[in-house]
Formats: C-alpha cells, sequence, structure tokens
C-alpha cells in the first residue's frame, strides 16, 4: 500500500514508523513522536472513514453550534493535556460548572435514589478492592442485582463501552487528576481531529 508522509507518495517499506488508528492516543502518540524524533517518517493507519475515533463533532453550521457525540468532558480540566492543546489551537474553553456537581447533590437527598446510589457506590469499591486477574466490570455487578442496569449505564458513561468490554484494571488506573471538568465550545471533537492535522493520516 502507498502512503503519504509529509505530502511525498512513499511504499510502507520506506516508513519508519506505522501507528495504527487516528484515534485521540494514536494521534498524541504521533505529534509526540514526531515532536521528539522529526528524522523519523511516520504515517498513522485509520480504519475508518475520519479521524478522532470516539473524539467525534458534529456541526451545524455558522452560528448554530457544535456537538460532541461521543467524548465532551475534559476530565480533571486544570491538568487534563487536551486543555492546553486546545488553547494552543485557539479553541475556548467553557469552564461551566459540570452540571453533576449539582444533579449529585440533589440525587443524593432523594429517599427514592438512594438505593441505585448505594448500588453504584458499592460497585466502584469492588472496583477500588480488586486484586488479582483483571476482569471485566461487568464480572463484578451482583448477580441479578436490582440496580445493574444502572449500574450499566452511569459504567457505559465513564468507560465509553459496554461493562463487559471495559477491564477492571484499567479502570484502577484511571486517574483524571485534580480540577473540575470543563467542555471545548467547539467540540472535544474538534480538538482532537485539529490536533491530527499536522500527521500523514491513511484513511481507508
Ligand atoms: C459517548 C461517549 C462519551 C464519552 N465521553 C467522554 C468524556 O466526556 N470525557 C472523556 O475523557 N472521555 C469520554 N469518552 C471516552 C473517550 O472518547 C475515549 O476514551 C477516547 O476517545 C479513546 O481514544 P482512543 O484513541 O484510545 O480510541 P478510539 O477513539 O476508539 O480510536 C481508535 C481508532 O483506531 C481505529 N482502529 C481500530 N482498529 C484499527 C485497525 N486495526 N487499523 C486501523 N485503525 C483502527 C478506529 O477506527 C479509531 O478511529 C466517551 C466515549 C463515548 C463513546
Amino acid at each position: 500500500m502507498a502512503v503519504r508522509s509529509g505530502g511525498t507518495i512513499v511504499t510502507e517499506n520506506e516508513v519508519d514508523v506505522a501507528i495504527i488508528g487516528a484515534g485521540a492516543a494514536g494521534i498524541a502518540a504521533g505529534r509526540r513522536l514526531m515532536a521528539a524524533r522529526p528524522d523519523l517518517s511516520l504515517v498513522v493507519l485509520e480504519a475508518s472513514a475520519r479521524i478522532g475515533g470516539r473524539a467525534r463533532t458534529e456541526h451545524f453550521g455558522a452560528g448554530l453550534g457544535a456537538l460532541d457525540v461521543g467524548c465532551g468532558w475534559l476530565h480533571g480540566a486544570r491538568t487534563n493535556a487536551w486543555t492546553a492543546i486546545a488553547r494552543q489551537l485557539g479553541l475556548t474553553i467553557d469552564d461551566t460548572r459540570a452540571p453533576w456537581d449539582e444533579g449529585g447533590r440533589k440525587l443524593e437527598t432523594n429517599a427514592d435514589a438512594r438505593p441505585a446510589i448505594r448500588a453504584l457506590e458499592a460497585f466502584f469499591e469492588r472496583i477500588s478492592s480488586h486484586e488479582g486477574e483483571d476482569a471485566a466490570l461487568s464480572n463484578l455487578l451482583p448477580a441479578d442485582g436490582r440496580w445493574n442496569e444502572y449500574v450499566h449505564a452511569v459504567g457505559g458513561f465513564i468507560t465509553g463501552a459496554g461493562l463487559d468490554r471495559s477491564s477492571v484494571v484499567d479502570l484502577q488506573r484511571y486517574e483524571p487528576g485534580p480540577g473540575p471538568d470543563w467542555r471545548v465550545r467547539e467540540g472535544y471533537g474538534t480538538v482532537v481531529s485539529a490536533y491530527g492535522g499536522p500527521l500523514s493520516i491513511e484513511l481507508q
């Protein structure tokens, strides 16, 4: 297969590094490698017809705003590397307080919601105390737990995939760092794809 490298068509044998996947991870790896080793030729191979992976923003035209249909929140925003990247790219950080700051507290005072919240807390406690072999997060749900569907929904928002496809060890390692959750007005997907701009990316 022929690939683009810095605007030149080369064969795959001539590329020093091929990165698989033009999602946030592949793009960040490509940019970091490009900065550290500008002497290497590099291509990002993307299986789909667009870059960004699960970071995807839909645009509705001038003045109509942007809608993130994948990731939308810069968690631990003050120390999240994508916050600095968004600013570097001239995009606008929206530091309005996240709705769950308020919503979470309201739910805690609602007696009907308490059993669901307790089920979720127990699930996260099981994740923290899990030791040994990795497992799918869904393995930590109690058999026939009344709130399993709720835990599935919240867990899916966090991991971006079903609990049966998400790892306990990965979630244990997840540490968003200090700071609130912010958004990017032009969209998180916009940040990720714009950051990939300087890379040679071969789409499907
Ligand atoms: C609805 C939703 C909401 C989310 N909300 C947030 C949020 O608010 N904040 C947050 O931080 N995270 C959120 N996430 C999670 C976040 O989007 C992901 O963690 C992140 O985008 C993953 O990036 P990645 O590069 O690891 O993987 P991906 O984005 O999945 O990218 C992988 C890329 O590799 C390509 N690929 C796969 N296999 C191959 C192959 N064999 N050859 C070539 N290419 C291949 C895929 O097509 C894809 O483009 C959310 C996810 C979803 C789905």
